[in-house]
């Protein structure tokens, strides 16, 4: 199967756009024009890497019709096969296609943290209007997808546990190749080059950090030509899509018996991520999650050195929302899948995070990956 196509579930996208134009017909409006490529594969299942070409979704909660305007080269391209489908040829102005296909309404619902301006500006010239007429209809609608996206079905949640067991085995063929004299950017290919041979996942989505040494303690940096010593932490953070579905993971390991400092803070960030997985469960505040690893972390003393959220929501994306921070009062509902990702950086010695997927289920977390992280576990041999 082409791991851009993921088609097993037809149902599922149209009672999905049913879900979206319900909620959209609550709003008041009148049409509604999808263009973020990861909500267009939610919505239809035609994944597609548009570069600069258009593509869109527009949905009419009136009529209930659905049309997918795509150039034509993506002929080709599987989706749901009860859509309707416009083509559109390069020297062809999508934009007019967009108008003609919009109907009489004038509320157009839109994402506006992906619809960019040029954009809006294409579609008002195309529709012959002025600034001021259309500027003033235009509602967003990013966040209803994002409530849509937000709670995962069964077979989302099957997939994530696909793709976090992928994780585990690809840490289980590279910890042993983690060794003295290799450079982050080797440690970095032999991930890659694990996830690349793992059927369903994406050449086009592979990403992976690796930091070793004093470079650990900046959180997201990238893997350069340093060489790894003796009793250096390798931090390896790393995200998996297979089949549309990411996982994300990160493990701290040492080549080594490391600094006592390192080990040190190894053991709280264990004890921080631990505590802010035994504190999930369908109903308490997000913040709650952030609260129980940050209140481990601040009573070793080390508070200040904690400099990110504790987590974000997994999908379709690598980061959506639920965004687990200090100030994120909405609360965790059964079905949202995130990370638990606590850590630890001091300046100039090192850091150590460590990462995993939860989803929520009816009465608490259930971790989807399995590889170990007690300290004992991470320690490889120099
Ligand atoms: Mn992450």
């Amino acid at each position: 199967m082409n791991p851009k196509q993921n088609l097993d579930a037809p149902d599922e996208f149209s009672d999905r756009r049913g879900h979206l134009i319900g909620a959209a017909a609550e709003l008041g409006i009148d049409h509604m024009l999808i263009c973020d490529p990861l909500n267009l594969y939610y919505l239809t299942g035609a994944k597609l890497t548009p570069y600069e070409r258009f593509i869109g979704l527009i949905m009419n909660p009136e009529s209930g019709d659905s049309f997918l305007i795509l150039p034509r080269l993506e002929r080709g391209c599987k989706s749901d096969p009860t859509l309707k489908i416009q083509y559109y040829k390069d020297d062809q102005d999508p934009y007019r296609l967009v108008v003609s296909l919009l109907g009489s309404g004038h509320k157009l619902g839109i994402e506006k943290a992906y619809l960019p301006l040029s954009r809006v500006e294409n579609i008002m010239a195309a529709k012959g209007v002025c600034e001021g007429d259309l500027l003033g209809d235009f509602t967003d609608i990013g966040e209803l997808v994002a409530e849509l996206r937000l709670i995962k079905k069964p077979m989302e949640i099957e997939r994530h546990d696909e793709t976090a067991c992928c994780s585990d085995a690809i840490l289980k063929q590279v910890a042993p190749k983690i060794e003295l004299g290799k450079t982050e950017k080797q440690i970095a290919a032999q991930i890659m080059l694990a996830m690349s041979e793992m059927d369903q996942v994406s050449s086009e989505e592979l990403v992976a950090l690796v930091q070793a040494g004093s470079n650990t303690a900046h959180p997201h940096g990238v893997a350069s030509d340093y060489v790894i010593q003796e009793g250096d932490p390798v931090l390896i953070d790393f995200g998996v899509c297979r089949a549309g579905y990411w996982s994300d993971c990160t493990r701290t390991f040492f080549v080594g018996n490391p600094p006592a400092k390192l080990e040190e803070i190894y053991r709280i960030v264990l004890k921080a991520n631990q505590a802010a997985i035994a504190a999930v469960k369908p109903g308490i505040p997000l913040a709650e999650i952030d609260r129980a690893a940050r209140e481990v972390i601040v009573d070793a003393g080390y508070g200040e050195y904690f400099i990110h959220r504790t987590g974000h929501g997994l999908g379709l994306s690598v980061h959506e929302a639920p965004s687990v921070h200090a100030n994120n009062q909405n609360l965790v509902q059964e079905g949202m899948i995130f990370t638990v990702e606590p850590g630890i950086y001091i300046p100039g010695l090192g850091g150590v995070r460590i990462e995993d997927d939860v989803v929520v289920e009816s009465e608490a977390a259930k971790v989807l990956n399995r590889y170990p992280k007690n300290f004992e576990k991470m320690v490889l041999e120099a």
